[in-house]
Parts: C-alpha cells; structure tokens; sequence
C-alpha cells in the first residue's frame, strides 16, 4: 500500500507561542502529533521530547529482536502495538524526569497520538486528548477517546457531547507523557483499506471543526494531504484560532480511481 502523508502547524490567531509538536517520517511509516503544555517554553520543550523520543525508538526498534521491551511489557501482544506502547513510556520517563530535575519545567507535560502503519495495518496510540480520525467510503471515524476530564462527564451522563466544546474546563485532560512516573499508552489497531485516509490532530482543530466539517474538508482532497492540512488550518483559523492547531494527514492512494460518496 502506497502512503502520501504531510504535516503542519500553526500558532493560531490568539497565542504567542507553539506548544504543539509534529513529525512525520515515511520510511517509518511512524507519524506523531503531541500538545505541550506548562509554564513558559516548558510545553514546547515536553512536546517535541514526546516527538523526538518516539522518533529515535521507533528508528532503532525497527529491528525488534534487538529492543529491550520495558519489564511490565506484555510478550503477547503484536510488536507494532509493543513499539508504539514502549515509545509512548519511554517519552513519558524521559519528561517527567526533565520536569523533576529543572524547576522551570515543573508540572510540564503533553499529549501524545501516533500512528505506525506496518503490513497494511494502522496502529494507533494515544495519551490525553489529541485525535485520530478516519476517513472511509465518504464517512468519518473517531479512532481515540479523549483522556479528558469532559469526556468522563459525558460518560458519567453529566454532560452531553453538543456542550463539551462549550465547556469551560474542555482543556483539562486526565492523562499526559510526563505527568507521572507511569503511564498507560491506548493503542487500537485498524487494518486499511485502499483510499482509507487518516487524520491526526491537536485539539486546536477538533475543538473549533465539528466532524462533520472535517469530514467534507478532507473528502474534497482526500489524496492530497498538503491541501487538506492547510484547508484544516485555515478553517480552524476562521473561527477564531483561539489555541495552537496542528494536523498530520494521511492518504493510502490505492489503484481505486472512485471519489467516495459526500
Ligand atoms: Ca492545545
């Protein structure tokens, strides 16, 4: 299966900084979104640790036989989900540590969604609330659920899900890299189709974009990742801009020559 993938940021119209961090690697196949958060430049520093931790597991794991897996590492599961679930951890010490050990770093923190595509499936991984989306036959597919303090009310039925983006505590999430000593890392696995599409992105996007509106936004370019990506922002830009946005768009560009449906 042939990848088209692209990736971009933007600071938004309302802050002064970018605490949001990205990479794509297509040798890989590995793509990473991560929003930093702490005081001063401490969010920027624990988002692109997230990034470049993940980044430098996932090069030297590719060989998985010569990894040393963490102790509490289940053997069973499937090394695609094995590398992304260490790479997650490993950010995570290598944060919370940081944070540990210089007072400005205090308290920093970010959120992490990956995905590795290995042999025609999508791993996805995730900690706090950065999105995966996906894209097929003309629907879209929320792959993660936010580790966030509204989606447990919309759990527990004191919230609905039309309020949430209204909500005033709509930023406090309830796991991040960094944040503890542990972390658990969610990870789901979706075996792709030709013409699936994936989106991963920061809550600068999914808080403004309803899904219906990334749905037909990334419908209309959906092999062209560096349209989509700048139309995303720029939508998210129109309405407001009120947080950093970042997005990483990824296309399978399979021999079907059908547009889905709108
Ligand atoms: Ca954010």
């Amino acid at each position: 299966m042939q990848i088209k993938s692209y990736g971009q940021s933007d600071v938004g119209r309302v802050r002064s900084s970018n605490e949001d961090a990205w990479a794509v690697f297509p040798d890989l196949q590995f793509f990473v979104v991560a929003d930093g958060m702490g005081g001063h430049a401490a969010g920027e520093i624990a988002s692109h640790m997230a990034v470049d931790t993940m980044h430098d597991f996932m090069r030297t794991s590719v060989q998985a036989s010569e990894v040393t897996w963490p102790a509490d590492m289940d053997r069973n599961l499937p090394v695609p989900i094995r590398r992304l679930v260490a790479a997650g951890k490993l950010a995570n010490e290598k944060i919370f540590q940081a944070s540990r050990s210089n007072s400005k770093l205090n308290g920093m923190g970010t959120t992490m969604v990956a995905i590795l595509i290995d042999q025609g499936t999508a791993y996805v991984g995730h900690v706090g609330d950065s999105r995966a989306y996906l894209f097929r036959d003309g629907k879209i597919d929320r792959l993660t659920e936010d580790h966030s303090l509204i989606n447990d009310y919309i759990h527990q039925g004191l919230l609905k899900i039309e309020e949430a983006n209204q909500h005033p505590l709509k930023h406090v999430i309830t796991r991040a890299l960094g944040s503890g000593l542990k972390v658990e890392v969610d990870v789901k696995s979706v075996p792709l189709r030709e013409g699936d599409a994936l989106l991963l992105c920061s809550d600068g996007l999914s808080n403004l974009l309803t899904d219906e509106e990334l749905r037909t936004t990334s419908l209309d370019f959906l092999k062209e990742p560096q349209i989509v990506c700048q139309r995303l922002i720029d939508l998210a830009n129109e309405k407001g801009g009120e947080d950093n946005v970042t997005v990483v768009f990824i296309s399978s560009l399979g021999t079907d020559t059908l547009r889905p449906n709108r």
